[in-house]
């Protein structure tokens, strides 16, 4: 692979292991020396991993790859606004390892181990190699509670990565959920297919084999994270009759324009995945520099309407803060106007919809 020319020599030598460490990124040329100190006080209290498959798709430090998963100094200032806990999820947690804030379906994190550590990640005061693995006991507890819950019908395995677990414990976890009469559906939300593909083998696509409906959500943020080794993988789990959704974070320097967002969602549609959500991003300790206004959100989105195709289409998605729970940010195309309602078309026009001219559509506007 070509490299930039402002990154030294030695990135031109891929790296065969996980970068953990800021010895790792210097000699890896990722990072300047003259930052290392900085970033030993980010390193202490933030993990890092880029694995390989991330690593190789690095073209400058500050590329849409190299700025989800280099650690920077900026990380070090927190906003007034953020919080460590930025969605409430500690509140909603019953038992350890459950996260319960809707009454149909619950998180499960069976560990909180990533194979990457994403700089932005509205997890990132608990995520780490160190965060752990649920022990047997507290794994056990927590699938009680599941058990002891009949109205949950969705179990929702998060993380951290549960693709991270060996497939003989995903696998131990997959039937016990199969095994609870009330849980019909198992989602499975994962960045391992595009960070580290090696780990999709056959024999961890069949841990997730089961006959409730397993559906699995990958995490990308750009289109180069969809090499032919990410969609290989990827076809793995769907050839086990599992379907894949998209889910990705809006980005300043990643994904904040029309032509990123649309490479994005075209890459997944191409690999047979539905974009599901495009997040607002939460506002985890240190990330502002990865903020993009919503307003600007909207606009960017609006820009996709009509010029792709409608399989691309996230929802566009604000985990309101403080445990309120998910909405859709729009953009919408209903305007009030005099009399009824306007609407307005892909390329910007607005056409009124008053009571004359569109009974059946201005009535729902003195409705509602
Ligand atoms: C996001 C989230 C879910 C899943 O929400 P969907 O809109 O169904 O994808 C479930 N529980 C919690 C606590 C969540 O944060
Ligand atoms: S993969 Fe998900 S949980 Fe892990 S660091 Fe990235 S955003 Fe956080």
């Amino acid at each position: 692979m070509t490299r930039s020319v402002n990154l030294p020599d030695s990135m031109s030598t891929p790296a065969r292991r996980t970068l953990r460490r800021v010895p790792d990124l210097l000699d890896a040329g990722l990072v300047p020396p003259e930052a290392a100190p900085v970033l030993e006080d980010v390193a202490r209290r933030y993990a890092t991993a880029i694995p390989p498959a991330f690593y190789d798709l690095i073209q400058a430090p500050d590329d849409p790859i190299g700025r989800q998963v280099i650690p920077d100094a900026a990380e070090l200032l927190t906003a007034p606004h953020e919080r460590a806990d930025p969605i409430g999820d500690d509140a909603l947690s019953p038992v350890p390892g459950i996260v319960h804030r809707y009454a149909d379906r619950a998180l499960l994190k069976p560990l909180l181990v990533c194979p990457l550590y994403c700089r932005f990640c509205f997890r990132r005061e608990h995520v780490g190699p160190d965060g752990g693995v649920l022990d047997d006991d507290a794994l056990a507890r927590a699938l009680d509670w599941l058990r002891a819950h009949p109205a949950i019908r969705e179990v929702i395995l998060t993380g951290g990565d549960p693709l991270m677990l060996s497939p003989r414990r995903l696998g131990a976890i997959v039937r016990a959920l199969g095994d609870m009469a009330h849980v019909t559906t198992i989602r499975v939300h994962s960045r391992v297919p595009v960070a580290d593909p090696g780990r999709i083998t056959g024999e961890l696509a069949d841990a997730l084999e089961t006959d409730r409906a397993m559906w699995l959500v990958v995490h990308a943020n750009h289109a180069r994270e969809f090499t032919p080794a990410a969609r290989a993988a990827l076809r793995r789990i769907q050839a086990r009759a599992i379907p894949v959704l998209g889910q990705s974070v809006l980005l300043r320097g990643v994904n904040d324009s029309t032509a990123a967002l649309e490479g994005l969602f075209r890459a997944m549609v191409e690999a047979r995945i539905k974009p599901y959500y495009l997040h607002q991003l939460d506002p985890a300790p240190g990330t502002a520099h990865f903020h993009v206004p919503i307003a600007e959100g909207r606009r960017l989105l609006a820009g996709l309407r009509g010029r792709v195709t409608g399989l691309a289409w996230p929802t566009y998605t604000l985990d309101i803060p403080g445990g309120h729970g998910k909405v859709p940010l729009g953009p919408d195309y209903l305007e009030p106007a005099a009399d009824g309602l306007a609407v307005r078309d892909p390329a910007g026009g607005l056409h009124k919809l008053d009571a004359e001219s569109a009974p059946n559509l201005a009535l729902g506007a003195r409705e509602g």
